[in-house]
């Protein structure tokens, strides 16, 4: 890992700058009376403040109602020209108070000590608060590199346009009106880069290099409800098979059906590429995937459950809902399945499963909300080249891979314009820090983060 000594100088600046950014509390909230609209506005406005050579050089609109376009102008923006990138990430974060967190979510609390220097110098710093690493991290490191880039007279040969949402952690307004004003003004896009995969390390069994996961497409996020109705009554005197019962049943039936499971295109690739660096017999196995296919899908599904998430559609129960007293029975009892539909499948094919398995027809099964699987971008090609070159240069230890993200992000609304979109964090992330993603503690090592800023000027520079 690189990093130089972050109290003073450039590095120590921006990392003062981050941590004002981190202390305005943007927290989403599903109900908009219940968003903090000020502290969205200052954050706004807090970005015009830090970065005044970026916002003299670069034009920006607010879009969606508080999401940010910037556009700034490549050298050449004729017919011709190469078509614009687009940069994204979002400043709304997962809402937080004080309780179990070490240090408060809106402190921005820098722990540990820095120590010698040259390579071993930060690795002792971590910078506490929501949004280090989800997903501030990312934004503010696009504004630094875009700060210094702009300071040091750099023009990308094509347009870049930065993009920061508002409501990627609820609805998306922001990057949907945003990739459609893009669209409607005709603008070509190539690479777009968003929030995702990491620079990740032990996760493949046998490979010790660390791995840079880089988010080629994202399974879809629905949502069904599965009801029973039936008339009510006084739980004293109750029917054979209250509708209770029967969505317990329904319930059952999905855990001993689940969804087919099988290997795609994306899995395969990244079993052939990372397991090229494993040991044998490991090696051996996974550098055959078209062999092996059926043994690997069946380890995966039993290796853990981010490996099995990654060979099938996944659902799980997430909300019941039944009678409101305790002395009635339900007149609807209700569960909610969410799922994660894999690539290659739709709601409509989920759907059918989930009607097939219960196998009830006193059980209805409806949308409450879907969103089908993003395309795959294309894995070759010189734009994939030119990203994981940038992440090569940043990362020389790192194996560059593409995988399908369980999560979703804003980038899925430029999938309709552009091949080649991608989602990746230019961070270091260890399991335990992937963890606090919407959790308690999130935090980011200095270093990890200032090796961000580094990554995203190499990738400017190479556009
Ligand atoms: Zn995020």
């Amino acid at each position: 890992m690189t990093g130089d000594r972050v109290t003073t100088g450039d590095d120590g600046e921006a990392v003062e700058r981050f941590r004002t950014l981190l202390r305005i509390p943007t927290m989403s909230n599903l109900d908009p009376s219940l968003v903090d609209e000020a502290a969205f506005a200052a954050y706004r406005d807090a970005l015009e403040r830090l970065y005044p050579a970026l916002h003299g050089e670069l034009v920006r609109e607010v879009v969606g109602g508080g999401s940010l376009l910037y556009r700034w102008a490549g050298d050449r923006s004729d017919a011709d020209s190469p078509p614009a990138t687009v940069l994204m990430a979002h400043y709304d974060v997962v809402a937080a108070t004080d309780e179990g967190w070490e240090h408060p979510p809106f402190g921005a609390v820098v722990t540990g000590t820095v120590t010698g220097s040259g390579a071993q110098t930060s690795t002792g710093q971590l910078l506490w608060g929501r949004g280090t690493l989800d997903n501030k991290g990312s934004g503010v490191a696009i504004l630094e590199a875009v700060e210094r880039s702009v300071r040091a007279g750099l023009r990308p040969a094509s347009d870049v346009y930065l993009f920061f949402g508002h409501d990627e952690e609820t609805e998306g307004t922001g990057a949907l009106a945003a990739a459609e004003l893009l669209a409607a003004r005709g603008v070509r896009i190539g690479l777009v880069l968003d929030e995702g995969g990491a620079v990740v390390e032990k996760v493949f069994p046998t490979v010790e290099r660390p791995i840079a996961v880089v988010g080629v497409a994202e399974k879809g996020t629905s949502s069904f409800t599965l009801t029973v109705q039936q008339n009510g009554g006084h739980a004293s005197t109750p029917p054979r098979d209250p509708a209770t019962n029967r969505l317990a049943r329904a319930m059952v039936r999905l855990a001993k059906h689940p969804f087919p499971s099988g290997l795609n295109a994306v899995t395969a690739r990244m079993i052939a590429t990372v397991g090229a660096e494993g040991r044998d017999p490991l090696r051996f196995v996974f550098t055959r995937v078209g062999v092996f296919r059926p043994l690997i899908v069946a380890a995966f599904e039993r290796l853990g459950v981010d490996t099995a998430a990654m060979v099938r559609t996944t659902m799980a129960v997430t909300q019941l809902s039944g009678s409101l007293a305790a002395n009635a029975l339900a007149e609807r009892a209700q569960a909610v399945v969410n799922v994660r539909i894999a690539i290659g499948s739709t709601v409509d094919a989920t759907r059918r499963h989930l009607e097939r398995a219960i196998a009830d027809p006193l059980v209805a099964v409806e949308i409450l909300s879907a969103d089908e699987p993003s395309p795959v971008s294309e894995m070759d090609g010189p734009v994939w080249e030119l990203l994981a070159a940038a992440v090569s240069e940043t990362y020389p230890e790192a194996i560059v891979t593409p995988y399908v993200q369980t999560g979703a992000t804003d980038s899925r609304r430029f999938a309709g314009a552009s091949r080649t979109v991608y989602r990746f964090s230019p961070f270091e992330m260890s399991t335990e820090e992937r963890g606090t993603l919407h959790a308690k503690n999130e935090r980011i090592r200095v270093a990890t983060w200032l090796t961000g800023i580094r990554f995203y000027e190499g990738l400017l520079r190479r556009l």
